[in-house]
């Protein structure tokens, strides 16, 4: 680190003297918000995890981080007045609308925005909860199969149903009212194509089968066109090969969903059958941020989650599961969060289903993780519980989760670059270097786990500090981490690793805890803990300050401690250093709630 990271004097002038002509102008649209309360605002079918906590206006009109629309397939950009922010949805909507500034993220009206990019709204007052769902457009089937049109990306997940023979596609985060009842069907293996909806959340479309037909899953994993191919003559159909369209059949009364909303357990459940038993539930306090709900299985399964608004649970069901003898089917607890859990046994669409209950005071982001024991499969739940004015939580150890990383878009920032060597430490050392080397290393490790990386820079050039940030945001990164390595002057005045996040934030402060606790778990380099950037700077460091998205800045070690410089020097700590921060990472992630 050095002072080339901070914006020089005469740019921070400008910034400072637009804020208050801003302020003269548009008092309305730099206003902090005043006694505001939190929302959780829930899309996908999964709360949102914001670095700032949505929140309701005087007006009741509800503002979060711009960011969520990334969420939904947007985008968006200031706009060149500085007076609002620009959104544009994956159809190519656009909006403009105005924003507030709340530590330093563009706060938008949500639901003028969702309503712009295709969303239906809900908002339910008791949970203080606004739920963004996506509409579906379309649902049709025609030679490529079926095909359903969604307003924006959403994640699905197709199921095949022996008996009676049915195709459910569960489609996550989507709104029942704007499907069709029915769906004509052109393929003669296929009777019927209903709508029907699991949770408030989740509309499943069901294809009811006269036989078993083969069937191809012909969409990404998050996409407005969910495609499934299917066959009429037990081959999966080639999309290529035409079939003829057949006509369209008398329509026939669609017999009822036996997919309303799932029961509560019941009191009493029957015995133990064949199939996996549930053999003990345990709540575990982690950390000021974090609580585990252990449910220990004798083996794998499918599972499922959802979480009901109104009064607040999060059910999780293992799928042809029962329960063992002697398990505790009430568990109450002192927790904040979590009032009871609740343990039983339900039967839905003619299968049995093991169900856990959280009983909860609000619904909060989360998780499943699993993890083999002794004699089984223990499924974890992740519960994000909020942070409160604590000193740092202890090093959460766990074995990380690396498939949390699969689909996450991460910028990794090596510093300084070209003309800027950053420090020089003992022996001509240069940290830009370093920072490129390590840079690499960590990208190929975070790549190696599914996760798409870029870059800031990858060789020897040095794009500017405010251009840093803006790469990322481009890039729509979930997560912003800059490698720098420190320099204190006298030989051997300082040693160790230090993590700094942006000013005061408490999602930031988390991220650069879970990593500087990973990094010197696995180093050898001593820890030196996590810090502020406005310790540095009274702005802090550029390039946190204009990341939109949880960010950190890694000073690996000192250059001018021979003990910190052999070690960074040295290929296999390297190595260590880029494994430290992607276990941090995951620790993170788990911590923040899987988004
Ligand atoms: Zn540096």
């Amino acid at each position: 680190m050095n002072t080339s990271l901070f914006l020089p004097a005469a740019r921070r002038l400008y910034i400072f003297s637009a804020a208050i002509i801003s302020a003269i102008l548009l008092p309305a649209s730099v206003t902090p918000a005043q006694a505001a309360d939190d929302v959780q605002l829930v899309i996908g079918g999964q709360p949102v995890a914001f670095v700032v906590q949505p929140y309701q206006e005087s007006d009741g009109s509800v503002y979060a981080p711009v960011d969520f629309v990334r969420r939904m397939g947007g985008n968006y950009t200031p706009s060149s007045d500085g007076r609002s922010v620009d959104v544009t949805g994956s159809n190519g909507s656009k909006i403009t609308v105005p924003f507030q500034m709340v530590k330093e993220r563009y706060c938008v009206p949500v639901k003028q925005v969702a309503d712009a990019l295709g969303a239906s709204v809900g908002w339910n007052d008791r949970a203080h909860t606004m739920t963004l769902r996506a509409r579906i457009e379309v649902v049709k089937q025609d030679r490529d199969g079926l095909s359903i049109f969604t307003s924006y990306p959403i994640y699905y997940s197709v199921k095949r149903l022996e008996k009676p023979q049915r195709i459910y596609v569960d489609l996550l985060g989507a709104d029942l009212a704007s499907a069709p009842a029915t769906v004509p069907a052109t393929n003669p293996g296929v009777s019927y194509i209903r709508s029907g909806s699991i949770s408030y959340n989740t509309v499943r479309i069901v294809v009811d089968l006269k036989k078993n037909i083969a069937f191809k899953i012909a969409s990404g994993p998050v996409t407005s066109h969910v495609q499934v191919a299917m066959s009429g003559d037990g081959e999966t159909h080639v999309a290529t090969r035409p079939q003829p369209i057949l006509p369209v059949p008398v329509p026939v009364a669609p017999r009822p969903l036996p997919v309303t909303p799932l029961p509560e357990p019941p009191q009493d459940t029957p015995p133990a059958a064949s199939g996996l038993q549930i053999t003990d539930v345990a709540c575990n306090v982690v950390s000021d941020t974090l609580t585990q709900i252990v449910i220990k299985t004798t083996g794998q399964g499918d599972y499922r989650t959802e979480t009901l608004a109104g009064p607040n649970r999060l059910a999780f069901d293992l799928a042809d599961a029962s329960l063992a003898d002697g398990l505790k089917r009430l568990i109450s607890t002192d927790h904040s969060i979590i009032k009871s859990i609740r343990s039983g046994v339900m039967k839905a669409d003619g299968k049995k289903f093991g169900r856990v209950v959280l009983d909860m005071t609000k619904l909060v982001a989360f998780n499943v993780t699993t993890q083999p024991s002794d004699d089984g499969v223990e499924y974890v739940i992740n519960v994000q519980t909020p942070a409160q004015a604590t000193p740092p939580a202890p090093t959460v150890a766990q074995v990380p989760d690396s498939t949390l990383l699969a689909g996450k878009i991460i910028m990794v920032d090596p510093g300084h670059g070209g003309g800027d060597s950053g420090a020089v430490g003992i022996g001509g050392a240069r940290e830009k270097d370093l920072t490129l080397t390590i840079g690499k290393q960590l990208r190929d490790l975070l790549a190696s786990n599914g996760a798409t990386v870029y870059m800031t820079r990858e060789d020897d050039t040095k794009p500017s500090v405010a251009a840093r940030p803006q790469m990322a945001i481009a890039a729509h990164a979930d997560y912003f981490i800059s490698i720098h390595c420190d320099d204190s002057g006298a030989r051997n005045s300082h040693s160790g690793t230090t993590v700094y996040y942006h000013a005061q934030n408490a999602v930031c402060r988390r991220f650069a805890i879970d990593v500087v606790n990973r990094i010197a778990a696995v180093s050898g380099i001593p820890p030196n803990g996590v810090k502020s950037d406005t310790i540095r700077f009274q702005t802090g460091f550029g390039v946190l300050r204009g990341s939109t998205m949880p960010a950190i800045l890694v000073e690996c070690g000192y250059m001018n401690s021979e003990s910190d410089l052999s070690k960074l020097r040295t290929p296999a700590v390297q190595q260590h250093v880029a494994e430290g921060v992607v276990a941090g990472l995951l620790d993170f992630i788990a911590d923040t709630g899987n988004r």
